[in-house]
C-alpha cells in the first residue's frame, strides 16, 4: 500500500552535482579501495566530530559494528557475553554472534529508551554472569545521545570493559550542547543507509579518538591486510565505494539545513502533541531524528493510533518493536533480570515520519489524527 505521506523519504544529492564526481572518478580510473573521495570522506567525518577524532568508513554500519567488535574483543569461542539491549535493531545481536560472542539483554529506561546502567552494575556483579561478559554494547536509541552517557564512560573506565556505541541513525545527533554523538566510549558506529538523515546509500562508519583502533579496522575491513600488505589477522571486505563516498561529501554541504528541517519538524510534534496521552524520547531534540519516537501512555491504545494515522494516509511504525527477545531467532537469549520497561516500551512505541523539507500539512494531519 502506498501512503499519502511517507514513513521515510530519502534526500539525495541533486544529479548534476553527482555527475561530475562520476566523471571524476572515472578519470582518475579508481572507484574503491580507500581512493581519494573515500579518503576525504573519513576526513570529513572526523573532523565533523572534533579534533583529534578520526574514522574508518566502512560499505555499511553492520560490518562497521563487526570489525569494532573484532577489533576490540578480539573473535569470540562462544563461551562469553556481550551486554546488549533488546530494544535495538538486530545488527547488534547478529554481529555479537558472528563474532562468537553471546548476547546478553539487559532492560532500558524511560524516556531516553537506551540500557539502564543500574541494572548493568548489577549484571556485572552477578556470580554466574559477571566474570564471563566481556564487552558492552550500548545503543543510541534511534540515534538519539543518551543523557546517561558519563556514566557508561565511567563503568568502561572502572571495569575495562571496552563501550562499543551504535548510533547508527545518529549523526549530527548531539548529547548535549557541547558534546557530539561520536564522541563517546570505546568508539561509535554510523549507519549512511539510504534511510538515515545523513543518506548515501549503502555506507558506515567508526569513529574514536584511538588512531590506531582506526588503523586496525581498516586493515579488517581490507581482509586483514595491514599497512605493510601483510595479513596477520582475520578479516573480510567492508570497504566503501568511491561514488558511496562522494555522495557523502556532497551531503556534507546541504547537512546544517538537513538538521534545521527535521529538528523544526520534532519541535512541531513537541509543542502540539496532547502531552497527556503521548510522551517523546528524551534528548530527542538534540538528535538528527531518523523519524520521532513517541510512547503512548495508555500502551493498550497504540495499536488504535498506528491503524488511525495508516487510514488518514501515514505511515507510521512501531521500531524497534517487536523487540529482539520476542523474534523467533532471538527468543532463548540470555537476558539479565526482568525486561520489564523494554516489553512496556514495546507495547507503546510509535514512530512518526520526519522528512528533509515536509509539508506542514503533513504535519498537521498526523498531529491532528493523533491528538482526536
Ligand atoms: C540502521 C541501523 C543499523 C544498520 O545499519 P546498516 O548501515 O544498514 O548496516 C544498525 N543498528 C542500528 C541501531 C540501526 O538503526
Amino acid at each position: 500500500m502506498s501512503y499519502k505521506v511517507p514513513f521515510i523519504k530519502p534526500d539525495f544529492p541533486p544529479a548534476d552535482e553527482l555527475v561530475a564526481d562520476y566523471l571524476e572518478i572515472i578519470k582518475a580510473n579508481w572507484y574503491t579501495n580507500f581512493g581519494p573521495f573515500e579518503r576525504k570522506f573519513a576526513q570529513k567525518l572526523g573532523e565533523y566530530i572534533g579534533p583529534g577524532y578520526y574514522a574508518a568508513t566502512f560499505a555499511n554500519a553492520t560490518v562497521a559494528l563487526q570489525a569494532a567488535i573484532l577489533s576490540t574483543l578480539g573473535k569470540g569461542d562462544g563461551s562469553k557475553y556481550v551486554i546488549m539491549p533488546s530494544f535495538t535493531f538486530p545488527a547488534g545481536g547478529d554481529v555479537l554472534i558472528w563474532c562468537g560472542y553471546k548476547p546478553l539483554f539487559v532492560d532500558i529506561v524511560k524516556p531516553g529508551l537506551h540500557m539502564d546502567v543500574t541494572v548493568t552494575k548489577k549484571a556485572l556483579k552477578d556470580k554466574a554472569y559477571g566474570p564471563n561478559i566481556v564487552g558492552i554494547l550500548f545503543c543510541n536509541a534511534f540515534g538519539v545521545g543518551s543523557l546517561d552517557i558519563v556514566e557508561w564512560e565511567k563503568l568502561s573506565e572502572a571495569t575495562g570493559l571496552p563501550l562499543i556505541i551504535d548510533s547508527a541513525a545518529g549523526f549530527g545527533s548531539l548529547y548535549d550542547q557541547k558534546r557530539k554523538v561520536g564522541s563517546a566510549g570505546t568508539c561509535e558506529i554510523f549507519s549512511f543507509h539510504a534511510t538515515k538523515p545523513f543518506a548515501i546509500g549503502e555506507g558506515g562508519a567508526v569513529i574514536s579518538r584511538d588512531k590506531q583502533l582506526i588503523d586496525d579496522l581498516m586493515s579488517i575491513q581490507n581482509f586483514g591486510f595491514n599497512q605493510q600488505k601483510k595479513i596477520d589477522q582475520l578479516g573480510f571486505n567492508g570497504k566503501l565505494q568511491e561514488i558511496n563516498a562522494a555522495i557523502g561529501l556532497r551531503q556534507f554541504k546541504r547537512f546544517d539545513t538537513i538538521l534545521k528541517d527535521r529538528r523544526a519538524i520534532f519541535e512541531r510534534y513537541q509543542a502540539k502533541l496532547d502531552p497527556d496521552k503521548f510522551e517523546l524520547q528524551a534528548n530527542a531534540s538534540n538528535a538528527s531524528l531518523c523519524f520521532a519516537a513517541v510512547l503512548v501512555k495508555d500502551g493498550s491504545k497504540r495499536d488504535d493510533y498506528l491503524a488511525n494515522l495508516q487510514a488518514a494516509g501515514v505511515d507510521a511504525k512501531t521500531y524497534y518493536a517487536p523487540t529482539l527477545h520476542k523474534q523467533m531467532y532471538f527468543k532463548d537469549t540470555a537476558h539479565y533480570s526482568s525486561l520489564y520497561i523494554t516489553d512496556e516500551v514495546d507495547a507503546s512505541i510509535l514512530s512518526l515520519p520526519i522528512h528533509d523539507s515536509m509539508e506542514p500539512d503533513d504535519i498537521e494531519l498526523i498531529i491532528n489524527t493523533l491528538n482526536e
